[in-house]
């Protein structure tokens, strides 16, 4: 077999993220790497905290992107701040809140189980049921967006809820932040997880986490230490934290985090409310254009995430092959459903960059082509212009 130079294509990518990069997120990862301990190199690094911080609306000293991806950034929240024996209440309506009860268990935690139906928000009163029966939980963890169903939850209330019954919070922020307005420090949230790859449309592999003081003072009193060395947020401040003498505790993606500095500065030159209202206003044209068509939504209007659209496939039509015509003939890229939703939904992201007009266009073109090509039961000739009428006139 001869191997060559990898050479991808130039896909659309409107499924879970990774979304579309813009090309000056590209153009910095490939700048000159230089040490990860160069003085430069650290300036830059103040600057991502400082950028972070903004974007997750916080003053928390402890913002800083873990060196891996969003599990990564989960895993450090848990295993810093749940300790053997520690009984936390997981909230679960999909797939990631499933994760998070893994994470407990195998920090040696007892995870609470508080279920929802999938596709529908966390829902606050079986949260409050569980904090009654379970008056000596130290922590309370739930998904802000779960991706998996397209469903976003009141952050606010639930960490409101959480507190009332003294217990700690951690938030999967993995694809709100960015899309959907987040607000770690007015809603007091302890424990936040995030990637570079949804709503940031930065290259995959770095998740931003930010932890407040009560939080920082949980761990500093453990009695075990953190079973992950690396994890281990005590070793890794010795790098990234303020006033750290930057000793060496792994090498930092160097180039990875030009591109996260590239991408949040982006995000600060658009202002996040405004990227907040443009990924609802381009949800509402894709919305616009797949309904004319005749697709449903699995998740109820007040719930769903503007970033992430959970279509049902229509009756009779094969799931892969459409999302393989997309790719192949268009090089449009959508999400299959995950667990219980495999196989009876389609997950389309407008995600950061990704959540472009043309990119609704696009998808709503090609996927009613490929539908009505295999004679699928929808309504032709109506999407384009339902999608237009609702963007409207464009300067
Ligand atoms: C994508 C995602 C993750 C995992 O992030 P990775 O970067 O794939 O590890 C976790 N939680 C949610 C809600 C996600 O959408």
């Amino acid at each position: 077999m001869e191997i060559r130079s990898f050479n991808p294509p130039v896909r659309t990518l409107m499924g879970p993220g990774p979304s579309d990069v813009h090309p000056r997120i590209l153009e910095a990862i490939s700048r000159p790497t230089i040490g990860h301990l160069d003085p430069l190199f650290v300036g830059m690094m103040e600057e991502v905290k400082k950028l972070l911080q903004y974007a997750f609306q916080t003053d928390n000293t402890l913002t800083m992107p873990v060196s891996a991806p969003g599990s990564a950034g989960m895993e450090t929240c848990f295993a810093n701040l749940v300790e053997p024996g520690d009984k936390v209440i997981v909230c679960q309506n999909g797939v990631f809140g499933g994760r998070m009860k893994e994470n407990v268990e195998r920090c040696g935690g007892v995870a609470v189980m508080v279920e929802d139906e999938w596709g529908t928000a966390v829902d606050p009163q079986k949260l409050e049921d569980a904090l009654k029966a379970n008056p000596d939980s130290k922590l309370v963890a739930f998904v802000h967006a779960e991706t998996s169903t397209g469903a976003q939850s009141d952050a606010k209330t639930l960490v409101g809820l959480a507190h009332k019954y003294n217990c700690l919070t951690i938030v999967d922020a993995v694809t709100s932040l960015g899309g959907t307005p987040l607000k770690v420090d007015v809603w007091g949230i302890d424990a936040i997880y995030s990637g570079t790859q949804k709503c940031l449309s930065c290259t995959p592999g770095i998740s931003p986490v930010s932890f407040n003081e009560h939080a920082q003072e949980k761990i500093r009193n453990r009695k075990t230490k953190v079973q992950s060395w690396f994890m281990d947020l005590n070793l890794v401040m010795g790098y990234w934290g303020s006033g750290a003498k930057r000793s060496y505790h792994h090498t930092a993606p160097v180039n990875a985090l030009y591109a996260l500095h590239e991408a949040l500065l982006m995000l600060r030159e658009e202002g996040l409310e405004n990227a907040w209202n443009r990924h609802l206003r381009n949800h509402q044209a894709l919305k616009a254009g797949l309904e004319a068509m005749g697709l449903s939504f699995i998740v109820p209007e007040a719930d769903r995430l503007p970033q992430l659209n959970a279509v049902s496939i229509p009756q009779g039509v094969d799931d892969a092959l459409v999302r393989g015509r997309l790719l192949n003939e268009y090089n449009l890229e959508i999400g299959a459903g995950l667990g219980a939703l495999a196989g009876k939904v389609w997950r389309i992201g407008l995600m950061g960059h990704a959540s472009r007009p043309e990119n609704i266009l696009l998808c709503v073109a090609a996927l009613e082509a490929v539908l009505s090509d295999l004679g699928a039961d929808i309504r032709t000739g109506v999407a384009l212009s339902a999608v237009q009428k609702e963007l409207g006139p464009r300067s």
